[in-house]
């Protein structure tokens, strides 16, 4: 059955994930992982960490004539499903409908991740990334999810920061298997410094998360329990509910401990001007 996702094409729902699933964001190099694990190696010996944040976020909705609007009632289903999963961390989202953002311009619209677009949007309607996480919305090139910054990129390039989203990931968009806010929480994960949790495939760093099993590739769907792409270095299941694997909204349901310790450690490094 094929599968039709923001204008986009695809064979089936499989074959969309398997190219990327619409996750835009970007790999860092050898040099940028090297350098972090150091830097929190280092935290790690000398820091206690931190126990609870409050993240402003600043909703930033791109429009073009009656596409991309996004009501008060979805922003606050976000804030909930986005509570829902970080809350128990001690990691505390808010924002405040006064400040809400709404930009009509049908070239950003469209964006696409790296695009002129993306960067003349963002010079124009960011909010210091210092004190708020800047929460695009728009309708994307074809084909995208979303994206976000990893947080070590913010000072090299403090425009870009934040995350980007289709608009129809929001609770109540119209995107189907994609529209309960888990992108959301996807994508605030990387702004957060996670990986995905196949990234490397079967090598041993794979997502530096130690809870995490390794594994060969991205799962997608609602699979059923059981070895998915498992690696002969652990043969465990891969992680088919965790939010940063590539499965179904429905499916995502949960982070690990070494997740949400790796989350504390980039805060601690990168954005600890949010720590309260
Ligand atoms: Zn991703």
């Amino acid at each position: 059955m094929s599968y039709k996702i923001n204008n986009k094409e695809f064979g089936s729902v499989g074959e969309f994930v398997l190219q990327g699933r619409g996750c835009a964001t970007i790999t860092p190099n050898h040099y940028q992982i090297k350098r972090n694990d150091e830097l929190v190696s280092g935290l790690r010996r000398t820091n206690s960490r931190p126990s609870s944040i409050i993240i402003p976020i600043k909703f930033i909705h791109i429009v073009d004539g009656s596409n991309g609007h996004i009501t008060q009632a979805q922003r606050e289903a976000q804030m909930s499903v986005l509570r829902e999963a970080y809350g128990i961390y001690g990691i505390n989202f808010e924002y405040s409908e006064s400040e809400v953002v709404v930009e009509e311009n049908s070239q950003w619209y469209r964006m696409d991740h790296g695009s002129f677009e993306e960067r003349e949007a963002k010079t124009a309607l960011q909010e210091n990334p210092k004190k708020y996480l800047n929460f695009y919305t728009a309708g994307l090139a074809s084909g995208l999810l979303g994206w976000a910054t990893f947080p070590w990129e913010r000072e090299g390039d403090f425009t870009k920061d934040g995350v980007v989203m289709l608009d129809s990931t929001l609770p109540g968009g119209d995107i189907q298997n994609f529209n309960l806010g888990k992108t959301a929480i996807h994508e605030i994960g990387h702004w957060l410094g996670l990986f995905h949790t196949f990234q490397g495939g079967c090598q041993a760093y794979g997502d530096h998360v130690h809870d995490t099993p390794p594994h060969a590739a991205p799962n997608y769907g609602k699979p059923e329990d059981g070895p998915h792409n498992a690696c002969s270095v652990d043969t465990g299941n891969a992680p088919i509910h965790n939010f940063m694997n590539y499965v179904d909204d429905a499916w995502m349901t949960k982070f690990t401990q070494g997740q949400i310790e790796r989350v504390w450690d980039q805060i601690s490094l990168y954005r600890s001007e949010f720590l309260s």
